[in-house]
């Protein structure tokens, strides 16, 4: 009989894995493995350390505990990688979106030490688009919603991979998509300034004036189109003059938010110039939407009520993503050797890297499984990127695989509800009491203690034993999330 080669290396990866796990599931301490494996919740690389913390008693100089990792069943410590993106890591993505609807929840009704007034004060969920830089295909309807052929005479079906594309490639106007990218970041600054302003001109106050009055707070996160162009959908509430905890004005109204809203974003501009593309104004797009976010306690006229929860989970779905949605690569383009300059500097002047032999690409742009239209987004950011005179500042090549942008993808202001950082340490300081408890330790005062940590990076995953383990934890969690929303829909 001849086996498949195929099925051959397969049985040979099962076998490693199985064979690992055979070999832990023998060990002693493999209970205190399978448990180590369950806190992670089905990590896909988890972060391996070595090190240890020490806790002395700061007037006695006695040590009153240390944990160190070889006290672990392997001999080093494994922590979550705590990736925010759903490519990278789908179960610490959900503790990530979890995290981010607890904050943007708080902020819209209160909890996570936000006031629950904060209700009452004036949110609208705005979203602001990019401008057209030419004709795309897509799926047009009519005033009564009937689907109409798009521009080219096709009527496309939904989700088809040319919607959102060129339909002449050959006279979009590429530079301009990315560069609007590129200043994504700087048109939302611009626009939380003439915000401010705005408000301030409605009630005829001054900017400096106003922030005795009235504070404009917001949450914004990034969402990347099919068109391969940023967009932002931002919560944008009226406080009082210290933020969340104290009342907005009695002239602080949604509609007077609304109209300071829309005319904010038509006057923002950012112009740019540059020697290869001359003078450019890059603004929003038209398509603007404004929409009242409904007070829990309002009593239902509007049609389709925005409610805090849909709009917390939207921002929620949005902060666990990338640039993916277009098609686009995960990882930066560059040569990192030479950084992307294609040469490596030396005592006498500088050498051609030998890593890209001086195009500065880690790999050929036209290698790149990637539909065309995001190819030439990439493509343009590399060329106008490589212009030294022109935009170096923009980083262009570094982020050729986000199509330019380069900003954050979920922002807020200060005032707007807690921090992420806040709800990590709440849910490690959490952690850490389990595992004092688990071992039967005595509570320490801080006051008292001085904590002494040395931890040092291992590597990143699991052995293949772990991960089989770490699958089963998935498949749990998966069933009994499916086994919740039948319950919920029964
Ligand atoms: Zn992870
Ligand atoms: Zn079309
Ligand atoms: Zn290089």
């Amino acid at each position: 009989m001849t086996a498949h080669p195929d099925l051959l290396d397969l049985r040979a990866v099962a076998s490693t894995a199985a064979r690992d796990l055979i070999h832990l599931a023998n060990r002693d301490d493999f209970d205190r493995i399978e448990a180590t494996v369950e806190r992670l919740a089905g990590c896909t690389r988890p972060i391996q350390l070595v090190g240890s913390t020490s806790t002395f008693d700061t007037t006695s100089g006695e040590l009153l505990r240390q944990y160190s990792s070889a006290a672990e069943p392997l001999g080093r410590t494994l922590v979550a990688c705590g990736n925010r993106r759903s490519t990278r890591c789908p179960s610490c993505s959900r503790v990530y979106a979890a995290d981010t609807y607890q904050l943007i929840r708080a902020g819209l009704a209160g909890g996570k030490g936000t006031p629950d007034a904060v209700r009452t004060h004036p949110r609208v969920f705005v979203t602001l688009t990019a401008p057209s830089f030419g004709p795309v295909h897509n799926r047009p309807t009519t005033r009564t919603g009937k689907l109409v052929p798009c521009r080219c005479g096709v009527l496309h079906p939904a989700e088809h991979p040319a919607l959102g594309t060129p339909i002449d490639p050959a006279t979009y106007d590429y530079a301009g998509a990315v560069l609007f990218n590129a200043h994504a970041g700087a048109l939302w600054a611009r626009l939380t300034t003439y915000l401010r302003r705005e408000v301030a001109h409605a009630t005829g106050l001054s900017l400096k004036e106003l922030r005795d009055h009235c504070r404009v707070s917001f949450a914004k996160v990034a969402e990347f189109q099919k068109r391969g162009l940023v967009h932002f959908h931002a919560i944008v509430r009226l406080d009082g003059p210290e933020g969340s905890t104290t009342a907005p004005p009695a002239w602080a109204t949604t509609d007077l938010l609304t109209d300071a809203v829309r005319s904010a974003a038509a006057k923002v501009a950012v112009t740019v110039t540059g020697d290869s593309i001359g003078e450019r104004v890059l603004r929003w797009g038209a398509q603007l939407d404004v929409r009242v976010i409904r007070r829990p306690d309002a009593d239902d006229r509007d049609d389709t009520p925005l409610t805090d929860a849909a709009v917390a989970g939207y921002v929620a779905k949005y902060a666990t993503k990338s640039a993916e949605g277009t098609g686009t690569v995960d990882r930066p383009l560059y040569c990192s050797p030479c950084k992307g300059r294609g040469r490596i500097p030396t005592d006498d002047g500088d050498t051609e890297c030998r890593s890209c032999d001086g195009t500065g690409l880690a790999e050929p742009i036209a290698d790149l499984k990637v539909a065309a239209h995001v190819r030439q987004m990439i493509r343009t950011c590399w060329d106008l990127g490589r212009r030294v005179t022109d935009f170096a500042d923009l980083k262009l090549t570094k982020w050729a695989h986000m199509l330019g942008f380069r900003g954050h993808f979920s922002t807020k202001s200060r005032r707007y509800s807690t921090t992420l950082g806040t709800l990590r340490d709440v849910r490690r300081t959490w952690q850490s009491e389990q595992a004092r408890i688990r071992a039967g330790l005595p509570l320490v005062d801080p006051d008292t203690t001085l904590v002494i940590s040395d931890w040092r990076f291992l590597t990143t995953g699991y052995t293949p034993g772990e991960e089989l383990l770490a699958q089963t934890v998935r498949d749990n969690r998966a069933a009994t999330l499916r086994l919740k929303r039948e319950g919920e829909a029964a």
